[in-house]
């Protein structure tokens, strides 16, 4: 089944706010297994909304509208879409008398609110949880049209409460039984292209599959989907794919499913029930606010110190004045005693340190914008690891992959303690060596 999304808006088309709902909607849609072929939008005119909706229900199974069904003389979706059911709007009564329980005594109903909860005669209502104008569903062509309100919160509501189930009901109806297999692994520490270069191939031979990537800086998901008529072949092809695709985005996958390496790592550090401080210098607190994202996450991160000057690095961490004036900030020495003060002085299990030139002024030729030292002070057997950074890229892009470096060798110093000898190997991998473009 394919769907088709229309958006409709004045300031969706004048770029005053970001068409969010496309995305939501084509997300939900793409969990049902409907593919969305098409994704429009329009200004708030008759004839723009016409047009768009006799096109979408020309080329597409099921089409899903957000907007302009509000109170004011610009929000036209139900007349356009009465019109092109030659029918008239009317009143929905339960959403009428909702609207007048929510004002009672407060604001007197007036003919403008009554506006939004017209529908078109003889349209499959769908209520609005979580405010005043109703969705609804109208067949334009034999092709079924729902519309839901353009709010983001009152279109999720309506989705959850009613569409979904209604687009499992229309897609059983079709005898539309493609199933779907997918799984999103989670890479990092290699760019997209790298990693399409890598997976090159994977997919040729296996009916129905295909492979997607996905920047989502500064990680790349790689979309691995297998389609057949039976649920259990798509999965065993799936699960076929899977040990090689692993293999070839060795050691920079971390993880498979929703979740990213920020929670990833506060899961397995309260697991683990370890704690963990930072010393940052270019990340200016960056890391902190990572590993502080998570509820609960103060059990397992205990502080940091924000250094940038070679006087507070002394005072806060305990660097040496001689490693600063012989190596500079920006160096192997000087991560290292960051993440040995940070250990010793928060009393934890890892500190982690960074130190960088994150530009865009201030690069030497030795050490060029991109240039990041990290280090990781953990327990005896691991001591400390340091890895560099030379990785050009805007002020934002150093800092933010300086920063999930440093979760990311967290994330493989606590897999080093796992008994798994090819688990260890991979993380080893991970925390030492220069990462470069
Ligand atoms: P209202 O009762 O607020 O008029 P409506 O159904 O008529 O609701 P619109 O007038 O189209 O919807 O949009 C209302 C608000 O919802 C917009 O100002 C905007 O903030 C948000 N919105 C609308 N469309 C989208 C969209 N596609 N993506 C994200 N937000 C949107
Ligand atoms: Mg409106």
């Amino acid at each position: 089944m394919h769907a088709e999304i229309l958006t409709i808006g004045d300031e969706l088309c004048r770029g005053e706010i970001v068409d969010t709902n496309s995305s939501y909607l084509a997300s939900r849609l793409w969990d049902l297994d409907i593919t969305t072929r098409w994704m429009t939008s329009c200004n708030d005119r008759e004839s723009d909304i016409a047009d768009a909706l006799r096109l979408a229900v020309a080329r597409s199974d099921v089409v899903l509208c957000s907007g302009g069904l509000g109170p004011t003389e610009d929000d036209l979706t139900v007349d356009v879409v009465s019109g092109l059911c030659g029918v008239a709007p009317s009143i929905d009564e339960a959403a009428r008398i909702h609207l007048e329980q929510r004002f009672a005594g407060r604001i007197e109903v007036s003919p403008l609110q009554l506006r939004q909860v017209r529908v078109p005669t003889g349209a499959r209502i769908y209520s609005n949880p979580v405010g005043l104008a109703p969705g609804f569903e109208v067949t334009v062509r034999d092709i079924p049209v729902i519309c839901m309100p353009g709010v983001p919160r009152e279109l999720h509501g309506i989705f959850d409460k009613h569409v979904e189930r209604r687009l499992t009901e229309l897609r059983e109806a079709r005898g539309d039984v493609e199933r779907i297999a997918r799984r999103i692994y989670r890479v990092f520490g290699r760019g997209e292209s790298q990693i399409s270069a890598a997976c090159r191939g994977i997919v040729d031979d296996v009916a129905g599959a295909t492979i997607h990537y996905q920047l989502k800086f500064p990680e790349t998901l790689v979309k691995l989907v297998v389609r057949d008529r039976d649920q259990a072949a798509a999965n065993a092809r799936l699960q076929g794919m899977d040990s090689i695709l692993r293999a070839r985005l060795d050691p920079y996958l971390y993880g498979t499913g929703d979740e990213n390496l920020v929670d990833r790592v506060m899961r397995r550090l309260l697991e683990a029930q370890l704690r963990v401080a930072t010393a940052e210098s270019c990340t200016g607190g960056m890391i902190g606010e990572l590993l502080t994202r998570m509820p609960g996450s103060s059990k397992a991160f205990v502080g940091g110190a924000i250094a940038y000057s070679y006087d507070e690095k002394t005072r806060q961490l305990g660097v040496r004045k001689e490693t600063l004036d012989a190596y500079g900030a920006v160096s192997e020495p000087c991560v290292r005693e960051m993440a040995a003060g940070a250990a010793e002085r928060f009393g934890v299990d890892y500190a982690v340190a960074v130190s960088g030139v994150a530009g865009p002024d201030g690069g030497t030729p030795e050490k060029p914008v991109g240039t990041v030292w990290l280090a990781l002070a953990g327990p005896e057997a691991l001591g400390i690891v340091t890895k560099k950074l030379s990785w050009p890229g805007s002020r934002d892009q150093v800092r933010t992959l300086a920063a999930w470096w440093a979760l990311r060798m967290i994330d493989a110093a606590i897999s080093m303690q796992l008994p798994d000898h090819e688990e260890r190997q991979r993380a080893q991998r991970i925390l030492v060596g220069e990462v470069k473009r």
